[in-house]
């Protein structure tokens, strides 16, 4: 699934699209996540494209006083192609036509959704986000004082788009093993100090990975492309049984939390 940095990753991908008018939208398949609402996309042909850019995992292409609000969801990929290509590739759903080159969205399993809206911040799937990661706003005294008295564990806490947006499951695990906290403890038992870390480390990590996304992208959108995402090298997600790159001793554990795979170091993380 796309996490934030690929999200990143995209939109710098796409940036060749700001300051280009759109020509026609061609909507193949409406049917994602929500259906598309094909008629009003129609409204914004022969306007110009003002700004692209990204809130949580969602991407943004502002048209006046509209925009165009994209989800990848599970699968959703965008990929660039040439405006003459007639390729068509199984599970493309919608083509931007622009002046210059087309961009194309494929989702396979169609939990990716695309909608135009308004004020972005007062729409339904935007509204109730937390800070980016990457803000000044996230900071470990902003998230101690988040999630101070939450009886959820740290990991699910990192994952509440409510508390701070796109972090999903394989960067939990990054984050909470580069801050050495263990993912099952409660969040209100985490100091300030360990904040501090977390904060840090999210941010760390998050980082690492958009610069790793920036060096594959090339290939990634090539219009044959759809690789599947590219993944930094990882310190501890899906590596159980394998010894722990930190303390090279102890095997690192898998355990299930709210349906989703925890990996941590037992000596490390505490
Ligand atoms: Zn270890």
């Amino acid at each position: 699934m796309p996490e934030l940095p690929e999200v990143e990753t995209s939109v710098q991908a796409i940036q060749e699209f700001a300051d280009q008018s759109l020509e026609s939208i061609e909507i193949y398949n409406p049917n994602l996540r929500w259906k598309v609402d094909s008629k009003s996309f129609k409204k914004l042909f022969g306007l110009k494209v003002n700004k692209i850019n990204r809130r949580a995992k969602y991407i943004l292409l502002h048209i006046e006083k509209s925009q165009i609000l994209i989800h990848l969801g599970m699968t959703g990929t965008l990929r660039i192609a040439n405006k003459k290509s007639n390729f068509y590739k199984k599970h493309d759903h919608i083509e931007f036509i622009f002046q210059k080159g087309k961009l194309i969205f494929n989702d396979p399993r169609r939990f990716g959704s695309m909608h135009l809206i308004g004020e972005p911040s007062k729409h339904f799937l935007l509204d109730k986000l937390g800070p980016e990661p990457l803000s000044r706003e996230f900071d470990g005294e902003y998230f101690f004082q988040k999630i101070k008295k939450s009886l959820s564990p740290i990991k699910n806490a990192l994952m509440n788009q409510q508390n701070v947006v796109g972090i999903g499951n394989i960067y939990a695990n990054e984050i909470l093993f580069d801050a050495r906290i263990r993912p099952t403890r409660k969040s209100k038992t985490i100091t300030k100090k360990e904040h501090n870390k977390i904060a840090e480390s999210a941010k760390k990590i998050l980082k690492i990975a958009i610069k790793a996304g920036g060096t594959t992208l090339k290939d990634f959108y090539k219009p044959d492309g759809n690789k599947g995402y590219f993944k930094i090298d990882l310190a501890v997600y899906d590596r159980a049984n394998e010894k722990c790159k930190n303390c090279k001793k102890e095997s690192i554990i898998r355990i299930i939390q709210s349906q989703r795979a925890t990996f941590y170091c037992r000596k490390c993380q505490t």
